[in-house]
């Protein structure tokens, strides 16, 4: 489907039915797969051979939908995983390990902050955080002898900084190392950052590909760009063999294309077993089938809504990229020059107490821990998602206390706008 544009790839692309066969992808709702002798069943075991033998490492119905994402990205291999903390879990952890440093953008979802800064600290793997705003070299000055990826949000969960992708892919190639960037918010109907310098893409697709909070998911794409090789000395786990997997040297056997996706299958799924269910990949891909066509809304309610709320006295400021007013305005429309997504924040005059009531007064936007919903929703992250941060790292995040975060769904504008305005009054 390489020739289609993007719009046709989220319909089609990733299966492709023979005759007889079903349209809609099958949800094949099996543990295991049958062989007439071992010996087919080995060289599955060996790598040797394309196939299914345990749910748990893979399943066709997850790999049609991780195909079409791969289509989607421009990448050249990919994986569907249970959550997307799972996704950016195995992405890291896939070429670091105890001993390892990794720079992160300071401003990424509370989840990933905390995995990384806390649970993978744990592992003995090292983290620098830097602005996604830093200088070339403040962002240089960040790499260690022992830095084995680069980490950020395309658009940050919640506080919508937009990742300048050429400036951290520039710096994390002249250190030898892949960029790694999640493109929740985004979409690949918003932003391609492969096209962009980055090498590994990961998603929360809980968010808008589903699109309409049914089913908890994750996924990795791989650009297929990144020459491991290259870089042997790094990533011993990609380029020396593995004697979990009979020797095989996954960067030798699978190539730059598929090196990174095999292993991140047969050690870390083998392993660790984060799958996502082939029931949420088939609801995925329904979500894929109009991503196209529900981005442009989420965007066109988003900017509606940030504009209503910037000319607001109870409002303080409001983020949103595709605002005049951002200082990510020119970036945002240099890497999404057709918007970025649906989620707008905002600080309410008043603090913590203010957001409570004020969120407690609307009617449309339904209190959440979601995001990219078909239905409008919204947050406040200081006592909710971010709670456990420190006043010091919420700020350095860019989330004060009487931040909100509003996901502009798929309802009218004017309805959404009135909601808001109706509650701004009741405060
Ligand atoms: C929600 C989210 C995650 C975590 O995804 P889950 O599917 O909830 O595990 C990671 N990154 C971003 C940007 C998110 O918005």
């Amino acid at each position: 489907m390489n020739n289609y544009k993007i719009n046709t790839k989220c319909v089609q692309a990733g299966y492709t039915p023979g005759n007889g066969e079903p349209r809609q992808i099958p949800i094949i709702q099996s543990t295991t797969f049958k062989y007439a002798t071992s010996e087919d069943m080995g060289k599955l075991f060996d790598l040797e051979a394309n196939g299914y033998f345990y749910s748990r490492l893979q399943n066709p119905t997850n790999d049609y939908v991780a195909a079409k994402l791969a289509e989607l990205e421009g990448g050249t291999a990919a994986m569907l995983t249970s959550s997307g903390q799972a996704a950016n879990f195995f992405a890291l952890f896939n070429i670091c390990e105890a001993g390892s440093h990794i720079v992160s953008s300071s401003s990424i979802y509370g989840g990933t902050f905390n995995l990384i800064s806390v649970t993978m600290a744990k592992m003995g793997i090292d983290v620098t955080f830097v602005s996604p705003d830093c200088t070339e070299e403040e962002l240089n000055a960040a790499f260690k002898e022992n830095t084995r990826a680069v980490f950020g949000e395309t658009i940050a969960n919640p506080a919508l900084t937009v990742l300048d992708i050429e400036k951290f892919a520039k710096a994390a190639h002249a250190h030898g190392v892949p960029l790694i960037v999640d493109n929740t918010f985004p979409t690949p109907v918003n932003c391609r950052p492969i096209e962009w310098g980055a090498d590994i893409v990961t998603h929360s697709t809980t968010k808008y590909m589903d699109g309409h909070g049914a089913a908890v998911g994750g996924a990795i794409i791989d650009s297929g760009k990144f020459d491991w090789m290259a870089h042997a000395d790094k990533f011993p786990g990609l380029c020396t063999p593995d004697e979990s997997y009979h020797g095989i040297t996954y960067a030798e056997k699978f190539g730059k294309e598929g090196a990174f996706i095999t292993k991140a299958t047969s050690q870390l799924m083998r392993d660790l077993g984060c799958i996502q269910s082939p029931q949420s990949a088939f609801i995925l891909n329904l979500g894929l089938e109009s991503l196209h066509v529900r981005m442009p809304r989420h965007v066109e309610n988003g900017l509606a809504v940030a504009e209503f709320l910037e000319k607001q006295p109870q409002v303080n400021y409001v983020s949103y990229p595709g605002l005049k007013s951002s200082s990510y305005y020119d970036i945002a429309k240099k890497y999404m020059p057709n918007g970025g997504c649906g989620v707008v924040s905002f600080e309410i005059k008043g603090g913590r107490e203010a957001a409570e009531k004020f969120m407690k007064e609307l009617k449309l936007a339904a209190i959440e821990t979601h995001v990219a919903d078909a239905r409008t929703c919204c947050l406040n992250p200081a006592t909710s998602t971010h709670r456990q941060m420190s006043e010091e790292q919420l700020i350095a995040a860019g989330i004060p206390a009487g931040l909100i975060r509003i996901s502009c769904g798929l309802e009218d504008k004017e309805d959404l706008i009135a909601d808001l305005a109706q509650a701004l009054r009741a405060i």
